[in-house]
């Protein structure tokens, strides 16, 4: 038995062209549950998510019902989406392991991650989220919400959100005794409820935390044997989207480094994924991978995906 983080991407959820009612992304989950229903079996596993598009839906259900009931801070509308990815991957979960006969019962477990108040990240807000506004509406927000806004193209406004570095996770005690008592948790969805160490505990704060450096700190408390970062592509590409695109099958953590460094993954993508790998590899001295959802088995195996080590 093994201890497993498997962080799922957004395809678990949702791909191109799917509505995104609540029965199509159960039917996704569904899909992906049973991707690693072996994986699940045979080892501890601890599964992690993202959470880009349901809580572009809440902040928009947010937004426009603001006649009728109070917007939610951005924090709350995070934890929302922890709790309706919750249910779905809880229920989906459910239905595979009773068709498969797994006995272990799965815990979705509100996740907060602590950020620091210093993280220059709060000073210079770079993730757009939510609505697009028109320009009268986006000055009014700026003042009496004092956002941050930016214009995109012709498509309007858009509220601008720090992405600060996780620095730990509230909840890891609860995590971990969960993963000891035979649970899989499901949690720090989103990359967990971005909150700030205060006098009165800990308080949420408005920002978005990348789900894979949130995952990437969780395996590292959790001393995990594997990290996973399951997506929507084969693994890691140099020259992606070129006709000489070359998936990497195996890699050192310095020498990925460099590739980091010489800035050849996006900041919104990719990038963060090899940094979080990057991240477990180099503390833990344990592989992470890279890989797809649609080869699960197999990117965990590692005869699939890149392999980081
Ligand atoms: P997820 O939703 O699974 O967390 P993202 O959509 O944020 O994943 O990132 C995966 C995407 O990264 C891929 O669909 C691909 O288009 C993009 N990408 C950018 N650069 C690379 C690269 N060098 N290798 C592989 N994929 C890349
Ligand atoms: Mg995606």
């Amino acid at each position: 038995m093994k201890k497993i983080l498997i962080a799922f991407g957004g395809n678990a959820l949702l791909r191109n062209g799917d509505d995104s009612t609540f029965e199509s992304q159960l039917e996704r989950a569904t899909e992906a549950f049973e991707r690693i229903s072996d994986v699940i079996l045979e080892n501890n596993v601890i599964i992690t998510h993202g959470n880009g598009p349901q809580v572009g839906n809440i902040l928009l259900q947010n937004e426009f019902s603001q006649k009728v009931t109070k917007a939610m801070p951005l924090h709350a509308c995070g934890a929302m989406s922890q709790g309706l990815i919750g249910e779905i991957l809880a229920e989906a979960y459910d239905s595979v392991r009773l068709r498969k006969g797994i006995m272990k019962d799965a815990s979705v477990i509100l996740t907060r991650t602590v950020v620091d108040p210093d993280d220059k990240a709060f000073q210079n807000p770079s993730k757009p989220i939510g609505p697009y506004y028109d320009r009268m509406t986006a000055e009014g927000l700026m003042k009496t919400r004092n956002w941050q806004m930016k214009e995109e193209g012709n498509k309007g406004y858009r509220r601008l959100v720090p992405s600060p570095v996780p620095i730990d996770i509230v909840e890891r005690s609860a995590i971990f005794n969960c993963l000891n008592d035979g649970f899989m948790p499901i949690c720090t969805g989103g990359g967990g409820v971005p909150v700030i160490k205060s006098q009165r505990g800990f308080m949420g704060t408005d920002a978005v935390i990348d789900k894979d450096l949130a995952s990437s700190l969780l395996a590292r408390i959790l001393e995990v044997d594997k990290f996973v970062i399951l997506t929507d592509v084969k693994g890691v590409y140099r020259n992606y989207g070129t006709p000489e695109e070359e998936l990497i099958p195996e890699i050192k953590v310095s020498e990925l480094e460099k590739d980091l460094d010489s800035g050849i993954f996006p900041k919104g993508s990719m990038g963060p994924k090899v940094r979080a790998a990057i991240e477990f590899a180099r503390a833990s001295g344990k592989e992470a991978v890279i890989g797809s959802l649609d080869e699960a088995g197999k990117v965990i195996d590692g005869k699939s995906g890149t392999v980081i080590h």
